[in-house]
Formats: C-alpha cells, sequence, structure tokens
C-alpha cells in the first residue's frame, strides 16, 4: 500500500508484482494487425455476415450475406457466435455476459503517473481487474468482476444495459479496496466471453471436416495471445501443422 497507495487490502493479503505486466490499446493493435495482413496481401470484408460454412471435396464453401468464396480451408473464429456458424461443433462453450465500469478518481494524483499499475483482486467480493486511466483512449478507472454475474446468455439476445445491480457489483470492491477510484461512473459497457469448462482455448480442427479450423481463444483472457493464435492458424490452414504445442487446445479434451 506505501508503493502503489490507491489500494486498500487487508494485512494478510499476499501481492504478487509483475514487473513486465502492462497495458494493450486494443484497437491500435487490431488496426496494425489488419494493416500488416492487407500489405501482405490479405482481402479484408468487413460488415459482411457468414450464413454457412460448409465442407467441400478439397475445401470450403463460405456462404455469406453476399454471395460465396470457395477456399482451400477456413478458420472460423467468430467468437460467442462459433456455435450459431457450426451448430454440428461439439464443444461445451458457454456465452457469458461481462460488464465493464470505468469510474472517476476521487483523488487523481493517484492514478496519475504510473502510481497505480494494471491489477487484478481476488477479495471477499469475487475477482475485479482494473486498468487505471489511459490518457485519450478512455478517462476513469476501468473496473470490472471477473464472470460478473457468471450470467449464461445468448450473444444475439442479451441485456447489454448496464443496471444499478452490474455497477453495484463492481463497486463493492472499489470501496473497499480502490476507494480513490470510487468516483462517478462515466460509462459502462457490457462484454461477452465464451467459456469453455477449463477456461483454456479451443483451437482444432473441426471433426469430419479437416479444412474447417476453429478456434476460440476466449474465456476472457485471449486478446493477448492474439498474435500466436494467429501465426498457430495460418500454420494450421496452410502448412496442416504447427511447431507450437497445441494439444491443451484440443476439442477432445472434452470427451
Ligand atoms: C469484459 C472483457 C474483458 C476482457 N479483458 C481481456 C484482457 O484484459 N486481456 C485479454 O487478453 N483478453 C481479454 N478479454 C478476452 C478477449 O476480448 C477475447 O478473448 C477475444 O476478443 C477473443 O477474440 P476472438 O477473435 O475469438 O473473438 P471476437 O473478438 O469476439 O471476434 C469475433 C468476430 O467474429 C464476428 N462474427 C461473428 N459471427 C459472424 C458471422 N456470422 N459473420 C461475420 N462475422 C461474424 C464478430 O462480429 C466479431 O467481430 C476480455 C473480454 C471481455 C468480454
Amino acid at each position: 500500500m506505501r508503493r502503489f497507495p490507491a489500494f486498500k487490502v487487508p494485512p494478510d493479503y499476499v501481492g504478487v508484482l509483475q514487473p513486465d505486466g502492462g497495458v494493450l490499446e486494443v484497437e491500435p493493435a487490431i488496426a496494425a494487425q489488419l494493416a500488416l495482413a492487407t500489405a501482405a496481401g490479405a482481402k479484408i470484408r468487413t460488415g459482411e455476415v457468414v450464413r454457412a460454412v460448409e465442407p467441400r471435396a478439397g475445401g470450403v464453401r463460405i456462404v455469406t450475406d453476399r454471395g460465396s468464396v470457395e477456399a482451400g480451408a477456413a478458420i472460423v473464429a467468430a467468437g460467442a457466435w462459433v456455435r450459431s456458424l457450426l451448430p454440428e461443433l461439439a464443444a461445451p462453450l458457454r456465452v457469458t455476459r461481462e460488464v465493464m465500469g470505468w469510474f472517476e478518481p476521487t483523488d487523481a494524483q493517484l492514478f496519475s503517473g504510473g502510481c497505480t499499475p494494471v491489477f487484478i483482486i481476488e477479495s471477499r467480493h469475487g475477482m475485479h481487474y482494473g486498468i487505471p486511466p489511459q490518457g485519450s483512449v478512455h478517462a476513469g478507472v476501468k473496473v470490472a468482476k471477473h464472470h460478473h454475474r457468471n450470467e449464461t446468455v445468448d450473444p444475439d439476445a442479451y441485456d447489454r444495459t448496464v443496471s444499478a445491480a452490474d455497477e453495484a457489483l463492481i463497486r463493492a470492491a472499489i470501496a473497499e479496496h480502490i476507494p480513490a477510484a470510487n468516483g462517478r461512473l462515466i460509462a459502462a459497457k457490457t462484454c461477452l466471453y465464451t467459456m469453455t469448462p477449463d477456461g483454456d482455448f479451443l483451437i482444432d480442427r473441426l471433426p469430419g471436416a479437416p479444412d474447417i479450423i476453429v478456434a476460440s481463444p476466449c474465456s476472457g483472457h485471449g486478446f493477448k495471445f492474439a498474435p500466436v493464435i494467429g501465426e498457430i492458424l495460418a500454420d494450421l490452414a496452410t502448412t496442416g501443422a504447427t511447431p507450437h504445442d497445441i494439444a491443451r487446445f484440443s476439442l477432445g479434451r472434452f470427451g
């Protein structure tokens, strides 16, 4: 607490400092990856809805709301919608509703100049994580509760409004452990996790359709792995194998 005065924790708590921990700026990172892919010859088609991914002799047909594409292989990385695109995928994926809030610091000093790092705190209120204000990216301290209410939802029909009860679930930990962030709620958003039973990723070929590669690298912690997941998927789609050990991500582990 002397080093990071924004936190208030009981004396019996233990802290783990990861010196090389940090924050990824998501949107610039995605833009950079798309730009690199385009430079390497990829065609990025946005706002186009894939209706079906169908195995064909020697490849795959992707049917969209604008036509169809014949390809040698397809990587399906459709997030919370992977099961609706591949109904035959017998993976026990669960989509859960998550909520994030951005809170005005009551003492901005404590969150400026690197005084407060990105954090995860496990307390009697559950596991909360957060990111201090990020200049132009977002004002306020971003805080959320991992597995918020652990509520299974339909990705196309879930409550995207943030209620007072949602806010209270996040504020409970803030009030006790990061009181200097317990100011006005500046903004709040909902989001979706795609959970596997063991919280690990799913990367495998669709049984019976080896040219369709399924990628569900989420369970609430997949973004930071995007470059290596991309590498693995590219290997599988182009050479059929990858030097990375991906056994732990197999579909077969679910029996
Ligand atoms: C609240 C919250 C906090 C998180 N915090 C972190 C964190 O701090 N660090 C971290 O590493 N990860 C974090 N994650 C997890 C991370 O966001 C996910 O693991 C990651 O986004 C999964 O990437 P994806 O490409 O599999 O899915 P997505 O990013 O969901 O991308 C799937 C895309 O497929 C598109 N799509 C779906 N169906 C179709 C269709 N039929 N036709 C065309 N397009 C379609 C969707 O529109 C979407 O753009 C967090 C997630 C949430 C919800």
